[in-house]
């Protein structure tokens, strides 16, 4: 084993694929939320690996030599797990992590808000149409704020919540195009996002100020203290090979 990859998007296939390419042995890790995720190039394995002390075994037995936590910016549970495994292991870690919207142009007209019962109180003041692409794992907190607006949700798997039955259930996953986020966003009158970051999603953003509809945005968590970070997959995948040819302490 050689570079284990925390993965589940974008950022992590192309950066597999790039090792792969590269002749660098890879192993991509996924939770296994999604029932049928976008599978990367290179080896897989599938769920949690049981915590801290679960991640540091598994480094130890893999005899991986180096960790890129490619994992969303709103996965903070594994990339903070990573961060504190790493180092009792004696492996290398790097963040990968794609560029946060706040520097977008008209991103400090946004709504920037905290957390999601925030996002939710602030949507269910600004419109009465929703549109709501904050993941299905955090629809929970929208439902009580939201009950009686017509919201339009837009999912990868159906929730595991019953939704208001004023809400709209949308199943799609991206990229998207902008004249697929304008079909789409034809009625809603407030977007609400999680800074996730990077193109593959933006075009709702480039949608909402065409039709000028306020914008609701979850900020991001920072990544853990102490830990490396990059936002180029090319720049992550020259560190890897590098480490991918010393052993580690273990
Ligand atoms: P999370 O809250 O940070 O993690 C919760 C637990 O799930 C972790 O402690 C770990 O369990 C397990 N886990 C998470 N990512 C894992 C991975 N790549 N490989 C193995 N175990 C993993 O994670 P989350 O927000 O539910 O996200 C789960 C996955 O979906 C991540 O890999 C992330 O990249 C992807 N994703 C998340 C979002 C989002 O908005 N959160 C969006 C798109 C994709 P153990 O403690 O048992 O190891």
């Amino acid at each position: 084993m050689s570079v284990l990859i925390l993965g589940g998007t974008a950022e992590a296939r192309d950066l597999a694929a790039r090792l792969v390419d590269t002749g660098v042995p890879v192993v991509t890790s996924l939770a296994g939320r999604v029932a049928r995720p976008r599978l990367p190039v290179g080896d897989v394995r599938v769920g949690g690996f049981g915590g801290i002390n679960g991640l540091v075994a598994y480094l130890r037995e893999h005899r991986v030599r180096a960790v890129v936590d490619a994992t969303h910016p709103f996965a903070v549970g594994i990339s903070r797990n990573a961060a504190e495994a790493c180092p009792r292991a004696g492996v290398p870690l790097l963040r990968l992590e794609r560029p946060s919207w706040a520097q977008t142009e008209g991103s400090d007209a946004w709504h920037w808000v905290d957390d999601h019962d925030a996002a939710a109180q602030t949507a269910a003041r600004l419109g009465r149409r929703p549109f709501l692409t904050v993941g299905r794992q955090s629809l929970d907190r929208f439902v009580e704020p939201l009950r009686d607006h017509e919201a339009l949700v837009r999912v990868v798997d159906p929730p595991e919540i019953a939704l208001p039955t004023t809400w709209r259930l949308l199943y799609s996953r991206g990229p998207y195009g902008l004249d697929d986020e304008r079909a789409v966003m034809a009625e809603v009158d407030v977007l609400v996002t999680k800074d996730s970051g990077g193109t593959h999603t933006e075009a709702k953003l480039l949608v909402a100020a065409e039709r000028d509809i306020p914008v609701v945005v979850v900020r991001r968590t920072p990544p853990p203290a102490g830990v490396e970070v990059v936002t180029d997959v090319a720049v992550a995948a020259a560190w890897a090979r590098t480490r991918a040819r010393h052993r580690p302490r273990h």
